[in-house]
């Protein structure tokens, strides 16, 4: 890709400490972006310091009490200038995500879409963040509940939705009246600075603080600030599960709010009576889409004994069609992993499989020559395993699909999907109601996402998204996700001339 195209999100100085009008300050320990695409280098960024992200708190500490006292439709018209920016810079921005990330062009642009809906979404609620009315037990008493701000949100992203997953925490924590202060992942730093140039441009157009969005740069240590930080409310982490355990014991040893967004070991159960055309192209779509780089990556195909053999036969089929490459060239299927630590996770979790008795069906490997200088790309791999491998019970973030095999009713599929220790997405196969109403039952999957005749990966933003157990039990985006970024609040008002007391307690005076 041509280098010059980003030149107008002003991502691309080196050294880049601080972004023109935009509550980002960075002097500290430099690192510098290199697309996994063709390793080649993109551009430095320096971390903030200590010192500098008080300054940035400071601000947004200010621009807080600004910020709560425009009324919510108001903050709504600022998201939709953002939205009306992002469909602006759609191709360039996805490409940008494209080509630091990884994942496809189309995925790339797929993410930016996501921003955009969030952002409608959430014009739409500033005008609905509606609070009950109840009715008191006492006569001449009013009872009803509302929302106010939280006041600073922390906004922790991962690497693998490297714009995406800000968009969803920032939009609807800001039409809720809070300022934001965003630590994006330090693979991809350059993403993030996109994204705040163009927040901060709508800010200095609409004469307001720039201490509204902020961003903090570097790597966990900055992410390990904010979850401390008494003076940030609610902090929303996307990553590992081994970072929300972090995180979450930080934030509960101050009483602060979390919202968790971590690991999955998604699973699809194929039963007999599934549509395997539709079963082939959502598994291998959820297993090597982003290859295999996303929270709701297809991990675990759990098949049925009486069409497993063809399932397996269909998937091996299809696994050699699939074109490894540049993610920006349509033509391909799959592009590389983040980097070459990911690829040595990769190699590592395959002689785990090997070791600990599973067959490996289609071989993975590193790919070399032309095309493949970066290092980071490797090839798709099934294997047929046993649920309970060790290798398993872990989410190895890279195309790796495992077959295993079920017999009698859907309910033992569902078992073997309920007994990992993740519970973000699930996905049944089904033409039988029974059995999907089942799936979806209180007997049946143990996810946050659900899904019949859908694979696992893909979701819209009009649903709350996130997922149980280790997954963290957060929620984010649609439904009424909104309510995690805002203090509820009940108000009782007597309009009458005596004081009587709940639950008919006498006092008498
Ligand atoms: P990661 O956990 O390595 O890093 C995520 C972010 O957390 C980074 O910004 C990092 O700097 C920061 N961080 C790491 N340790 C920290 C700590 N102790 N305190 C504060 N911040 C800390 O994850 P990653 O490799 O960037 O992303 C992949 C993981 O993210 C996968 O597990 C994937 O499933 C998960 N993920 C989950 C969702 C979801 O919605 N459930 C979405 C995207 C990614």
């Amino acid at each position: 890709m041509n280098l010059k195209e980003l030149s107008s999100l002003n991502v691309l100085e080196k050294n880049l400490g601080s972004s023109t009008g935009s509550n980002w300050f960075a002097s500290g320990k430099q690192f510098d972006s290199f697309s996994p695409t063709n390793g080649k280098y993109i551009g430095s960024v320096l971390s903030t310091t200590k010192a500098e992200y008080e300054q940035i708190i400071k601000k947004a500490e200010e621009a807080k009490l600004y910020w709560r006292d425009i009324p919510a439709p108001k903050r709504g018209e600022i998201i939709r200038q953002l939205g009306d920016k992002l469909r602006q810079e759609k191709e360039i921005l996805g490409k940008l995500v494209s080509y630091e990330m990884g994942k496809s062009y189309q995925e790339g642009l797929g993410e930016v879409q996501e921003m955009i809906d969030i952002c409608d979404f959430a014009v739409g609620l500033s005008r609905q963040l509606y609070g009950n009315t109840i009715h008191s037990e006492r006569p001449g008493h009013r009872m009803y509940d509302q929302y106010h701000p939280l006041g600073i949100v922390g906004i922790i992203t991962a690497f693998n939705f490297p714009v995406a997953v800000w968009a969803w925490n920032a939009a609807l924590a800001l039409v809720c009246g809070n300022v934001i202060v965003w630590k994006p992942s330090e693979k991809t730093p350059l993403c993030a600075i996109a994204c705040q140039n163009i927040m901060a441009q709508i800010l200095k157009e609409n004469n307001l603080p720039e201490g509204i969005s902020s961003v903090v740069t570097g790597d966990a240590e900055v992410g390990k600030w904010i979850a401390e930080d008494e003076r940030i409310t609610l902090v929303s982490a996307t990553g590992s599960t081994r970072m929300g355990k972090q995180v979450a014991v930080t934030v509960a040893n101050r009483l602060g709010k979390t919202l968790l967004e971590l690991g999955g070991n998604n699973a699809i159960i194929v039963t007999p009576s599934a549509d395997l055309k539709m079963t082939i192209i959502g598994a291998v779509f959820g297993a090597v889409g982003t290859a295999g780089q996303r929270c709701t990556s297809t991990r675990r195909l759990i098949v049925h004994e009486d069409v497993y053999d063809k399932v397996k036969s269909s998937l091996v089929e299809a696994y050699k069609q699939i074109k490894i490459g540049d993610p920006l060239d349509s033509n391909n299927h799959m592009g590389p992993l983040i980097d070459t630590d990911a690829v040595a996770m990769y190699l590592d979790a395959l002689n785990q499989i090997k070791e600990q008795g599973g067959n490996i069906l289609v071989e993975g490997k590193v790919l070399e020559g032309e095309g493949y200088e970066s290092g980071c790309y490797v090839t798709p791999v099934i294997a047929e395993v046993e649920n309970h491998y060790p290798i398993v019970q872990d989410e190895t973030f890279a195309p790796i699909l495992y077959l295993i095999k079920y017999s009698g009713e859907v309910q033992n599929a569902i078992e073997i999907q309920n007994s990992v220790k993740q519970g973000l997405s699930s996905a049944i196969m089904t033409t039988n109601l029974r059995e999907s109403e089942l799936f979806l039952s209180q007997n049946g999957s143990d996810c946050g996402i659900a899904n019949v005749n859908i694979g696992t990966s893909g979701a819209e933003i009009g649903g709350a998204f996130g997922g149980e157990k280790e997954t963290g039990g957060g929620r984010e985006s649609g439904s009424d996700a909104w309510k995690i970024y805002m203090r509820r609040q009940t108000n009782t008002i007597n309009y009458t001339t005596s004081l009587p007391l709940a639950q008919g307690i006498k006092f008498v005076l």
